[in-house]
């Protein structure tokens, strides 16, 4: 029987892959640690490993898992970005990765903080807790008046027109490479277009050197007043100190935030203030506009199971040749 080292995993994780691997095809060990060059030691002795997104499987760690006798990495996210795949193919290490997961959890996440944003949900709650029925500042608009626009229609960006289709919104969107699906959902447009017309922006594409910061002082120059920005993709997208300069003109009236250029302890780090004060993050939560939820997406039921069992799918197969 195979045992594959299995680095990054919550509790919640350990569950899914438990329950993917019921009939014991490999043996699987926990470690909650992420997979490091200190603590590459720990793979000595097993056949292949299993990484998350914030694993780094760099050259280094890669020679001392070919030495330890790893034969496969399994990835338990989408991108390879975290693994040096010249120096695994070099090595010998075979690299798979579960390629989607449930676009619709991520699509549901990002209309979820539309409908928060829009009704202000997070802030009701705590007045209704505390008895106050006062709606002074809960104001709300029809999403069936508003234009959104959508950039990026891969699987996440289709997943989110389709689930907006119903609502009566006008839906444009942009991506460098058009799809027929998007296409029978929405208005194919140029990025100008989206920042002059959209009452609400959501961010579907990849983080790469084109779209690095693509939203701006520039961009955000170019939006409708009061515009509500979403983000699920990736931190890198949003210049954060643009979005707080935004929201302190109020060009900017809702930003919806689930992914940071710092994720994890990084922000939490500086969120407990051990960091200066004019920190943009700190800033930006001051305002009761801002919604922020961290790296949750994905985070479904679904999307873990998908992802067990891709993983553990790709396991056998590659140990089954
Ligand atoms: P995908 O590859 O299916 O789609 C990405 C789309 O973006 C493609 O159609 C591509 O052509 C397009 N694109 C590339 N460059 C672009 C540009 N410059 N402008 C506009 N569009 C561009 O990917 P996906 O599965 O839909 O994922 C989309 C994003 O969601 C990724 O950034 C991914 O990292 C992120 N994501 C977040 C979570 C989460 O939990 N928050 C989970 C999974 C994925």
């Amino acid at each position: 029987i195979k045992k594959v080292a299995v680095f990054s995993t919550k509790p919640y994780d350990q569950r899914f892959l438990e329950a993917a691997n019921h009939d014991g095809r490999v043996e699987l060990n926990f470690f909650e640690t992420r997979l490091r060059q200190h603590t590459v030691k720990l793979c000595d002795g097993y056949d292949a490993v299993s990484c998350f997104v914030n694993d780094i499987v760099d050259r280094s760690v890669i020679e001392q898992l070919a030495a330890f006798g790893v034969k496969m990495i399994a990835l338990r996210c989408a991108g390879f970005n975290n693994v040096d795949m010249e120096a695994a193919n070099e090595f010998g290490i075979r690299v798979c990765n579960v390629p989607s997961y449930s676009p619709e959890s991520v699509a549901e996440h990002a209309l979820a903080m539309m409908f928060a944003l829009n009704r202000k949900i997070t802030r009701a709650n705590v007045r209704v807790k505390e008895h106050n029925f006062d709606l002074e500042g809960l104001l709300g608009f029809n999403f069936a008046k508003a234009t959104i626009g959508i950039i990026g229609t891969g699987k996440i960006g289709v997943a989110t027109l389709r689930a907006l289709k119903g609502l009566g919104c006008e839906l444009l969107c942009y991506d460098p490479y058009p799809s027929k699906e998007a296409a029978e959902l929405a208005e194919y447009t140029d990025l100008d277009t989206i920042y002059a017309r959209s009452d609400v922006i959501s961010l579907h594409c990849p983080l790469t050197d084109d779209t690095y910061h693509l939203i701006d002082k520039t961009s955000i120059g170019k939006m409708k007043d009061n515009v509500m920005l979403i983000n699920t993709s990736r931190g890198g997208l949003v210049n954060a100190q643009d979005a707080l300069d935004g929201m302190k003109s109020g060009k900017v009236g809702y930003l919806g935030l689930d992914v940071y250029e710092l994720e994890g302890d990084l922000f939490f780090r500086d969120l407990s203030g051990r960091v200066p004060n004019d920190d943009v993050f700190a800033l930006l939560l001051s305002y009761p506009n801002v919604l922020v939820t961290g790296h949750q997406g994905y985070f479904t039921k679904e999307a873990l199971e998908q992802i067990a069992s891709t993983t553990l799918h790709n396991l056998e197969s590659y140990f089954q040749g």
